[in-house]
């Protein structure tokens, strides 16, 4: 029988926004991230050799917290994964911690069994919202009943998921539809926007003061300019993360990043020490906090 911990006053939120250049930030309006940034830190991330620029092995990476060699997602179909071995966090945080845990997104292989997915696989409250087509307006609209669905639980107490899996996937349609130009940048700053709503919701919560929240923004790849990814290049290869919540320290880290610290943060920010039988790859933005001395 797995041990049943408390709660405590820590909760989580990702926001994975799919395929936003870190090149084109800083010229962009978003209010909501550069928020977070300035109150922790936004970083460029390299996808390592292994990993193919696509965002099935990335975001895997990203919530388990292992690489392609242990996760086994090549692609975006995610057929032949060991998701069970090494599962994202929503699901080993409901299943070995009883913690309530919610994803939300309408990218098919993240959140249903097909493509060879889910990629979460059970978390305590999981929304697929369907795009009704494979279009950048009809991913607006799908992102937007996500963000709404989001808001909704993250806001309320009763549910209160202490770590949560928010998916943004119009960014990446509208490059691949019309290339990094000017809709890509509206699209940008309209998930900006998301991110915004949802970070208001959580500050909305009837105990927010009595709560200590993490938040993460990530991406998961970049983009060529005409639209397109997979390949090598840096603007292929760069993604980012950012982060601000309890032990991280404005500005820092100063470590170089890899998308599998993600998750291992997840846990850090939870004060969950990982099992070493996970043999998670990342490592926490910050240290572990220092276990409490049973004795004296
Ligand atoms: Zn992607």
């Amino acid at each position: 029988m797995s041990p049943t911990w408390p709660a405590g006053p820590r909760r989580v939120l990702v926001v994975g926004i799919d395929g936003v250049r870190l090149d084109l930030l800083p010229s962009l309006h978003t209010p909501h991230l550069d928020a977070v940034a300035e109150a922790g830190f936004l970083a460029g991330v390299q996808v390592d050799e292994a990993t193919p620029t696509m965002s099935g092995p990335c975001w895997a990476t990203v919530v388990t917290g292992v690489g392609v060699a242990k996760h086994g997602v090549f692609g975006n179909h995610f057929g032949g994964n060991r998701l069970d071995v090494f599962p994202d966090f929503t699901t080993r945080l409901a299943a070995v911690h009883r913690r309530r845990t919610f994803a939300a997104g309408g990218w098919e292989p993240l959140f249903l069994a097909r493509s060879g997915g889910p990629l979460f696989a059970a978390p305590g409250r999981l929304s697929y919202i369907a795009p009704l087509e494979d279009t950048p307006e009809a991913w607006e609209v799908c992102d937007e009943r996500v963000t709404s669905e989001a808001e909704y639980v993250l806001g309320r107490s009763d549910d209160d998921p202490q770590a949560s899996f928010v998916y943004l996937g119009a960014v990446d349609e509208t490059a691949h539809f019309l290339g990094c130009g000017e809709e890509y940048r509206r699209s940008v700053e309209t998930a900006d926007a998301r991110l915004g709503r949802l970070l208001a919701a959580v500050r909305g919560r009837a105990a927010y003061a009595e709560e200590e929240w993490t938040v993460i923004v990530v991406t998961d790849h970049g983009h060529l300019d005409g639209g397109g990814h997979g390949g090598r290049t840096d603007l292929e290869r760069t993604a980012w993360i950012a982060a601000c919540g309890p032990g991280i320290v404005p500005g820092g880290p100063v470590l170089p990043l890899h998308h599998t610290d993600v998750a291992a943060h997840v846990y850090a920010a939870l004060e969950i020490v990982p099992d070493p039988h996970w043999t998670l790859d990342g490592r926490p933005f910050t240290p572990a906090p220092e276990p409490v001395a049973a004795m004296a």
